[in-house]
């Protein structure tokens, strides 16, 4: 319906244009063609008046013509010319005339029908000469000399109504051609609003269903101008908006599963203590696995806090220039520990013994921490850890954390980078995990403007390489 309405819109005021110019053209054509019609009558007349003085009234007047032979020539003119001519005496009497209806004039003088006329001078009008004349006419006068003195006047009168029709003729021809003109436009324009409208209706269509949720929907692309590009604009951003609504899902029924195990084995142990299964001198043992649940809850909350900061568009980071060497030797530290009871080894390679570096040091303690946190969860007793730091021509750091651990397949590498993603075969091995430290991980490295990359064999070990900025200082 609304398509209509627009397309009658613009076709109504389309239309309203157009008659408007139509309208505009016809009377300035109209006066145009008048003045133009004029003007070109005015020079002809002039010249025939010019030749009939030189052919007949000089003659007339050497009185080598009578009145009657003089009469019947220009009443022959008149009907060839389609002009009545007059005849006046040096006095201006009228003594002439080229048609029996206008003999009533003989006579008259010309300063009786005007006296402000001046037989001097060439002269033009349109009217009905001094209301003499029964029909409007363009009338011109001139006067005729013999031997440098002025021996008569000569008038032509042409009836306005010959121009009128040849106006009348033009203006048809013109108003014709731009009739046809402005059906070809109107056609054409219907055509083109058409064509314009009808991909923008199925625009409107697919809108509608993707504020009904319905991502699926996709819009024909038919052109290659601006509505294609709308219409191109549009199936990318319900591809988005899809992919976000998958995700949205996926990480509500993620974060629900992750809560929901800890939640029910708290639940679980609290009711068998309550109910006697469990009795009370095995409480402390309990307590603490009750203890270490609580504790995954909170390590999933505030990492999920933090991804949820990396969403924010404008993450914060507080860059400084810091050493990087004792960051690393802390989080050795604190996993030295766990590393022993396996036997695994965890060193550090750096031929220098500080390594300034322009970073946000909290977010890169926690990189460090969770790559290496990975390693140790992912390596085969008395395997080895190897931190490598390699300073890069362009001001730039690589820092290496490499294991001989269980490694990544080819196919899982691009997927753990994603949210709650653990590779299958690493399950076992992980329990406590959620599959965030590696998203967390990439969006630091990528708020630093930096790289991050991984270099994995399946049961040979990854290699986690990242770059920093160094110090310019
Ligand atoms: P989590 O927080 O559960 O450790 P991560 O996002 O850190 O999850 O890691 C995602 C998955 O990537 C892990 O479940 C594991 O399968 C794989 N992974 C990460 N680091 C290593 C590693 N050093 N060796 C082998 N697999 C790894």
């Amino acid at each position: 319906m609304r398509k209509h309405n627009m397309f009658s819109r613009f076709f109504f005021f389309t239309a309203i244009v157009v008659l408007m110019s139509f309208g505009i053209i016809t009377v300035f054509s109209n006066n145009s063609f008048r003045k133009i019609l004029i003007e070109e009558k005015h020079t002809a007349m002039q010249k025939e008046a010019k030749l009939i003085a030189r052919q007949y009234a000089n003659d007339y007047f050497r009185q080598n013509m009578s009145t009657k032979k003089l009469a019947s020539y220009f009443g022959e003119l008149d009907s060839l010319l389609n002009s009545e001519i007059w005849l006046c005496d040096d006095k201006g009497t009228i003594v002439t005339t080229s048609t029996e209806e206008e003999e009533k004039f003989l006579g008259q003088n010309i300063y009786k029908m005007n006296p402000n006329f001046d037989i001097e001078k060439t002269f033009r009008t349109t009217g009905y000469f001094y209301d003499t004349l029964p029909e409007e006419m363009l009338s011109i006068g001139r006067p005729i000399s013999l031997a440098g003195e002025q021996v008569g006047y000569i008038i032509l009168h042409s009836p306005m109504s010959n121009l009128s029709s040849t106006q009348g003729d033009l203006i048809q021809i013109s108003l014709g051609s731009f009739l046809i003109l402005v059906v070809i436009m109107l056609l054409l324009i219907s055509h083109f609003s058409r064509k314009i409208l009808i991909p923008l209706d199925n625009i409107n269509i697919a809108a509608r269903q993707y504020a009904c949720g319905n991502f699926d929907a996709t819009i024909p692309i038919t052109r290659d101008d601006e509505v294609g590009q709308l219409a191109a604009s549009l199936n990318f951003m319900a591809t988005e908006l899809s992919k976000m609504d998958e995700y949205r899902r996926n990480l509500i029924s993620n974060i629900s599963h992750d809560f929901r195990s800890p939640l029910t084995s708290i639940k679980g142990y609290l009711e068998a203590m309550l109910d006697g299964t469990i009795p009370p001198e095995l409480y402390s043992k309990y307590f603490h696995v009750v203890l270490t649940e609580t504790q995954r809850l909170t390590k999933l909350t505030s990492s999920l806090t933090t991804l949820t900061d990396f969403d924010s568009y404008d993450t914060f980071l507080k860059t400084t220039d810091f050493d990087l060497i004792p960051v690393i030797h802390s989080v050795i530290d604190t996993f030295q520990g766990r590393c022993d009871q396996n036997g695994i080894s965890l060193t550090l390679n750096y031929e220098k013994e500080v390594c300034i570096v322009n970073a946000d040091r909290t977010k890169i303690e926690q990189v460090i921490y969770n790559l290496i946190d990975n390693a140790i969860k992912f390596s085969k007793p008395e395997g080895y850890i190897r931190i490598t730091l390699t300073e890069l021509n362009n001001d730039k750091l690589s820092v290496s954390i490499k294991d001989n651990g269980i490694g990544v397949a080819k196919s899982e590498q691009k997927n753990i980078w994603e949210r709650f993603y653990k590779v299958d075969n690493s399950r076992g091995k992980d329990k406590g995990g959620h599959g965030i430290g590696l998203a967390i991980t990439k969006e630091i490295i990528k708020a630093h403007g930096q790289q991050i990359n991984l270099i994995s064999t399946e049961g040979v070990g990854s290699e986690f390489v990242f770059s920093l900025t160094r110090s310019k200082k």
